[in-house]
């Protein structure tokens, strides 16, 4: 029978109805010049136990994302069927292609997953990612943690991303879900972000399901405190959904945080370089900025008299997130600025 182009083309061995541990792949046909009649195979882990919700989490949706697939990984490995009620999926490399290169992108047809959904059954291989996600994956979810991180070219403090209420959620309930994250962050989102229709998270939204988002520190490496940090969160996630009873990782008290939380509220909070040249930051993560704060400025290697330009914060709030490389282009966003919820 030849599929409809709404059928997924990808295929798995999983039977998401089965108690048990189940470790297997999504089957992504592909068809490339090192590979004919290939198979993409992205690793996903299903631990089911009798009835109750399912709580699914993805990492890898960008590939230079690194803290949120190791987090997962390992909890792949130690998850077992007695320590859960209900069901736990989870898909650490979402875009493998792209975590294989450590691209934010995938180096198979150049897309940017999260920009991406919900995918086309007969796309391309990350619209057929894209598509099994929001067609298999998503129905089958109560709640959806999406862990991302600043990658190479930005790096946050660590923040959890809130959808402001869902369902029979108030925001005040969605907002106390994310705080037991243990993190320095909690943003409260306002879904002003102008591809933000596209996210993986905006496929909960749209089905009345919470979907929350990490914005782990990034700046294209790996530490042990946010590694430590990661896992935690998803522990205290995962027990306070009621899935999961008690701890499954040993206790590391130094690494739970009290929130703040902020709002983005708006485009203008995303800093643009003004222009191109080597960006030379004024401001550390975390530091309160007035509206008439010159944040950084821009110099000019190939014209080293040429004054530098100054670049301005124009929003009042504190310094969520700023580019990690030095040269800068025009249009770049070189700092986020949030505001106190
Ligand atoms: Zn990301």
């Amino acid at each position: 029978m030849k599929p409809s182009s709404t059928q997924s083309l990808v295929r798995s061995d999983i039977d998401f109805d089965r108690d048990g541990k189940q470790v297997s792949f999504l089957a992504v046909p592909i068809s490339t010049n090192e590979s004919a009649y290939g198979t993409l195979a992205i690793p996903i882990m299903v631990v089911k136990n009798g009835q109750g919700p399912t709580f699914s989490l993805t990492g890898g949706v960008h590939g230079d994302e690194y803290e949120g697939p190791i987090a997962l990984m390992k909890l792949s490995r130690i998850l077992e069927p007695h320590h859960v009620n209900g069901r736990v999926i989870i898909i650490p490399a979402l875009n493998l292609p792209a975590v294989l290169a450590g691209q934010r992108c995938s180096p198979m047809d150049g897309l940017n997953l999260n920009r991406t959904f919900p995918g086309k059954a007969d796309g391309s291989v990350t619209e057929m990612i894209a598509h099994y996600f929001s067609s298999e994956i998503v129905p089958r979810s109560d709640y959806h943690l999406d862990m991302h991180s600043g990658g190479k070219t930005l790096e946050y403090i660590p923040s959890i991303f809130v959808p402001q209420a869902h369902g029979d959620s108030s925001p005040a309930k969605m907002r106390r879900a994310a705080e037991v994250f243990g993190i320095d962050i909690v943003v409260l989102e306002d879904d002003d972000f102008p591809d933000s229709g596209r996210f993986l998270t905006a496929m909960f939204t749209r089905a009345g399901k919470p979907g929350f988002c990490t914005e782990l520190a990034g700046g294209g490496r790996v530490t042990p405190a946010v590694v430590s940090m990661a896992e935690h969160g998803i522990q205290n996630l995962l027990v306070n959904a009621g899935i999961v009873e008690s701890s499954i990782l040993p206790p590391s008290p130094g690494t739970h945080r009290d929130s703040r939380i902020v709002r983005v509220e708006d485009r203008q909070c995303y800093i643009m370089s003004p222009d191109d040249g080597l960006y030379e930051p004024f401001a550390e993560l975390g530091d309160p900025v007035e509206t008439d704060q010159v944040i950084g400025q821009i110099h000019f290697p190939q014209h080293a008299d040429k004054p530098a330009v100054q670049v301005p914060a124009g929003r009042s709030g504190l310094l969520l997130c700023r580019r990690i490389p030095g040269m800068v282009a025009r249009g770049d966003n070189v700092a986020i600025i949030a505001q106190p919820a």
